[in-house]
């Protein structure tokens, strides 16, 4: 099996990502937390065998790869000192707080020749494959239309660093639109060029950290796609259209961590419920991480996705701060 050090003691790694190591028949060796006595804690309820404060230890514990999922100013430092050690990384999104870094950690593990993946999770979900299976087959003719639904409500136990904490990479942009920015991409085949896009402070965000955005993004092929992302609606429903020239895609309720949701097919010939085989996303991610690991294939998103991804958003970001339409530039 691949061993895995998982580097902070997280919500995700608790709800999603150990558990999912674990079913795709990794192992997880050790943990890494700044608190020696939170991350004891942890490591005891989530049967993590070994729990350290010290990185170099968690890379010398005889790991095969690391999971990184601290706040996002963590990210770099931790994916440089990993790669260094010639472990493979799996980083959760955004990679970074700037494209620079985020651009270092890729040519890092490029260097290092190890594995590196970008944990965009919703590129696993069946609904959003049903969606690019369905685009690229030609199904609804040319894609012109984009919408992405993705405003949701940060649940209280999530309510800190995401809506206080600039310095950590906070905000709906950095958390939400980047894995709206991925999905895009993925389903469309097509690459951003070009953003405008405006915040919102609607009472949970601390001073100057957006809780909501609503923006338009132009594709290279000419597609337009729309996005609403929020921390602040309780009551939304989130969703994946595609409208294209013969025909629209509707996905409902795929914009989640959950394998649920629908997708239909409109046409000349009627509606058709896409047939959707839903399987946990993280635990897909993980198997195609580790089948990399190995040899074989690709990370589902790679680094490189992880690059683009920031790119719009933060480009997203510029649009919203300067009031004119933002270039997409992931420099690579
Ligand atoms: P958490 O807020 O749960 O944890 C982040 C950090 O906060 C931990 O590394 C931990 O530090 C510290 N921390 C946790 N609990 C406490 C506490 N009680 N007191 C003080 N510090 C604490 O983060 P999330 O799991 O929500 O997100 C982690 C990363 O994963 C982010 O990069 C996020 O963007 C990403 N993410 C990705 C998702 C996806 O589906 N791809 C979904 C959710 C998050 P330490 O480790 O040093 O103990």
């Amino acid at each position: 099996p691949i061993r895995w050090g998982v580097v902070g003691a997280t919500t995700i790694g608790r709800e999603w990502m150990i558990g999912a190591m674990r079913e795709a028949g990794g192992e997880v060796v050790a943990l890494m937390s700044s608190d020696r006595d939170r991350g004891a804690a942890y490591a005891g309820e989530t049967g993590i065998p070994h729990a350290t404060t010290d990185l170099a230890e968690l890379l010398g514990s005889g790991i095969d790869a690391v999971y990184i999922a601290t706040t996002n100013e963590k990210h770099r430092a931790q994916t440089l000192a990993a790669a260094a050690a010639g472990k493979h990384v799996l980083c959760e999104k955004p990679l970074a707080l700037t494209l620079a870094d985020a651009r270092e950690m890729v040519e890092a593990c490029r260097r290092a020749g190890v594995v590196m993946g970008t944990n965009h999770h919703l590129r696993n979900a069946a609904t959003i494959r049903a969606l690019r299976d369905a685009v690229a087959a030609g199904r609804i003719g040319k894609a012109l239309f984009a919408r992405v639904f993705h405003a949701v409500f940060l649940p209280p136990h999530l309510q800190g660093w995401r809506i206080k904490d600039a310095a950590a990479g906070s905000g709906a942009v950095m958390d939400i639109t980047v894995h709206d920015a991925d999905t895009l991409r993925f389903v469309l085949g097509d690459e951003p060029v070009a953003v405008t896009a405006m915040t919102q402070q609607g009472g949970m965000g601390g001073p100057g950290i957006e809780d909501g955005v609503m923006g338009v993004v132009r594709f290279r092929g000419g597609a337009l796609a729309q996005f609403h992302d929020a921390f602040t609606t309780q009551y939304a429903t989130t969703g994946f259209e595609v409208h294209g020239s013969e025909g629209s895609l509707i996905g409902t309720g795929c914009m989640t961590q959950r394998p649920v949701g629908e997708v239909v097919l409109r046409t000349a010939q009627g509606e058709e419920a896409l047939t959707i085989a839903h399987e946990n996303l993280y635990v897909r991610s993980v198997t195609a991480f580790q089948t990399a690991v190995r040899g074989e294939g690709a990370p589902v998103a790679t680094g490189e996705d992880g690059i683009r991804s920031m790119a719009l958003a933060l480009a997203a970001l510029t649009s919203a701060s300067t009031g004119r339409e933002a270039p997409v530039e992931p420099g690579i």
